[in-house]
């Protein structure tokens, strides 16, 4: 059987503060083309999911003293939107690609249906799964977990846009002394608080025995190394 592989990327990965877009047409066409790049010798079964704090995030409005719930669906609706750049831009590549919303919205994507998911990666079509869980309170790492459980994918990816390709003791950024981990425990993941993904999607991953690959997506040719099961960045198991 082909992997199959979830992977998950921020919404911030589509915007560029070169240009100051919200979603800038040149980084979703470079991000398509490494993802038409890695899935070309059809020997993998991809399904993403990306987020949507390039447009909203629950947590914004809930500070400015919105409606939590409301605020939630707001941040939903932009990973829809991004959804469709990118499934736009992967057909641009060759690639055919489904979007499956977790809200109904009959007219723009396809509901979600676990079968109905399997079979488009059966047939080797990119599936992004959109609007996260359609449930408030969470993030989009979590439906990245639970969708991998749920289609039976071996592997979260978790590809990192800001310049960082793993998992490392401290922020690289602020501490000079921080090392990067090839591998880590989920235990220690959890207890050192270390930037993997939100806490419950690794606790999510721990229980279920979904092991998690952070990586530089933005370095060209890494996709395709961390799908080919590369040790690329950091494994989290
Ligand atoms: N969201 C939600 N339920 C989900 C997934 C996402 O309510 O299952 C909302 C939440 O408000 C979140 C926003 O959608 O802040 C955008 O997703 P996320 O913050 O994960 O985007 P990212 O940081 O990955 O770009």
């Amino acid at each position: 059987m082909a992997r199959r592989v979830v992977l998950k990327i921020s919404g911030e990965a589509l915007a560029s503060s070169a240009s100051d877009q919200t979603i800038d047409a040149t980084v979703v066409d470079f991000l398509a083309s490494e993802i038409a790049a890695a899935t070309e010798s059809g020997e993998l079964q991809l399904a993403m999911v990306v987020g949507g704090g390039n447009i909203w995030r629950g947590a914004t409005g809930e500070l400015a003293g919105m409606d939590r719930a409301n605020s939630d669906i707001m941040g939903m609706l932009g990973t829809v939107i991004n959804s469709l750049a990118l499934q736009d831009a992967i057909e641009n590549h060759g690639r055919q690609c489904r979007v499956m919303s977790a809200l109904n919205m009959d007219q723009v994507a396809e509901p979600y249906i676990r079968r109905r998911a399997v079979r488009h990666l059966e047939k080797g079509r990119v599936v992004i799964f959109a609007a996260g869980m359609g449930n408030p309170y969470f993030t989009t790492d979590t439906p990245a977990a639970q969708r991998a459980a749920e289609v039976e994918a071996e592997l979260v990816l978790k590809g990192t846009h800001g310049g960082v390709d793993g998992v490392y003791t401290a922020d690289p950024k602020k501490d000079p002394n921080a090392t990067k981990y090839d591998v880590v425990s989920f235990d220690e993941a959890i207890q050192k608080e270390l930037r993997v993904m939100d806490l419950t999607a690794i606790t999510f991953c721990k229980d279920n025995g979904l092991p998690i690959r952070v990586f530089d997506l933005m370095a060209p040719g890494n996709l395709r190394r961390a799908l080919a099961g590369e040790a690329v960045g950091t494994l989290v198991r």
